[in-house]
């Protein structure tokens, strides 16, 4: 099945610039797709619930350190979005966030998740009588947090590791324990204890990483065995402390993303991989070309727009109207799996087991 490739070989592969190998890489890694995921492509409406975040990472555009207006949706404007996700057949939510670990927040969000299940039964024309797939992406929680939250009805969360190089973490972040790298691989395992179906992932293209730490990353993924993995270029923020470093050119880190997503389709050929929108962000078909090369998981924006701008963890984040600009949904060459969870493979044959 999985195709096993060397830290060697898949260094090589990252910094060849032919033509000709990302070309075959594509064409073998769409192929290994097609046999184990198939064709489908599954949809999970991005709901951007709050910009509010006690983190101060060094490369995001809604650090806490960083002045800008901040939000928090009501409940009632997320199950509306939820509500909409369900009529047009996504099957799935997405709720992101900055990170709070209050008990107001953490309230809240378990209200959102229970009236989201509730929802297949008032959505009238809805086809399939099916409660919406729910997927977390609200940071760093206590295990306690996760398992409330996992019983309320969510079942996949998104947290990624950013990078599996320790001292490249700690560059990229502030050095305090809120921004520990041991911190988050601790999560990362309260996440699989509770029983998720886990999303990890890293940036690409930051400033200071090496191709042989992507390799690193990888391996890390692969070893960890992730679920499902959402991962995509770093874009700077003119507003954060490592904008101006030296990193690789768009284009480059665009191809480099778009190798990454194959490789990783060829090492764990039974996953969930993101089209990510730092992709869209950085080539107008950019989640076609990662759908080409590997993905099988795209995630139309859903936040409402009074929100959408004030959530801008990069530059150039194109908002839900500019995100079907190119109408990616007219493409016939893309098979979207309407109104399904689309759950992951390995998560599906690993707990069946
Ligand atoms: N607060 C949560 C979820 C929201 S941030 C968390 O951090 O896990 C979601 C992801 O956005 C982060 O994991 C990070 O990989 C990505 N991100 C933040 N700033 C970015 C940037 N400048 N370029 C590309 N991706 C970025
Ligand atoms: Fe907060 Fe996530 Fe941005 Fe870090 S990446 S500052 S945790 S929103």
């Amino acid at each position: 099945m999985e195709i096993g490739l060397s830290r060697k070989e898949l260094v090589n592969i990252l910094k060849d610039e032919s033509e000709d190998v990302l070309k075959s890489l594509i064409d073998q890694s769409y192929s290994v797709k097609l046999a184990n995921v198939g064709e489908s492509v599954y949809l999970r409406g991005l709901v951007e619930i709050s910009n509010i975040c006690r983190k101060n990472c060094l490369y995001c555009g809604i650090r806490s350190e960083n002045r800008i207006q901040r939000y928090l949706l009501t409940e009632d404007e997320i199950i509306q979005q939820g509500e909409y996700a369900l009529k047009q057949g996504y099957g799935s939510v997405v709720l992101q966030g900055g990170e709070r670990c209050d008990s107001e927040f953490i309230d809240m969000i378990e209200r959102v998740i229970i009236r989201l299940k509730g929802l297949s039964e008032s959505v009238q024309d809805s086809v399939y009588n099916r409660p919406l797939g729910i997927t977390l992406s609200l940071g760093e929680q206590s295990k306690e947090t996760y398992q409330r939250w996992f019983e309320a009805g969510a079942h996949r969360y998104l947290l990624r590791i950013e990078t599996s190089n320790p001292t490249l973490y700690s560059k990229i972040h502030p050095n305090n324990p809120l921004h520990s790298h041991t911190t988050r691989l601790k999560a990362l395992n309260f996440l699989r204890e509770c029983g998720y179906q886990v999303g990890s992932g890293v940036m690409i293209g930051l400033p200071y990483q090496t191709i042989e730490d992507l390799a690193d990353d990888l391996i890390f993924l692969k070893d960890w065995g992730i679920d499902m993995c959402g991962m995509g270029p770093y874009i700077p923020h003119h507003k954060s402390p490592l904008y101006g470093l030296t990193i690789p050119e768009d284009n480059i880190r665009f191809t480099i993303s778009l190798k990454m997503v194959a490789l990783l389709r060829l090492l764990m050929p039974d996953i969930n991989i993101a089209a990510t929108t730092a992709m869209q962000t950085l080539h107008p078909y950019g989640r076609e070309l990662a759908i080409k090369a590997g993905a099988n998981v795209m995630m139309p924006n859903l936040t409402p727009s009074r929100a959408a701008k004030e959530y801008l963890l990069y530059e150039k984040k194109p908002t839900h109207i500019e995100d079907n600009k190119n109408d990616i949904f007219k493409n016939p060459d893309i098979k979207f799996g309407y109104h399904l969870w689309g759950d992951s493979p390995r998560f599906l044959s690993k707990n069946s087991k």
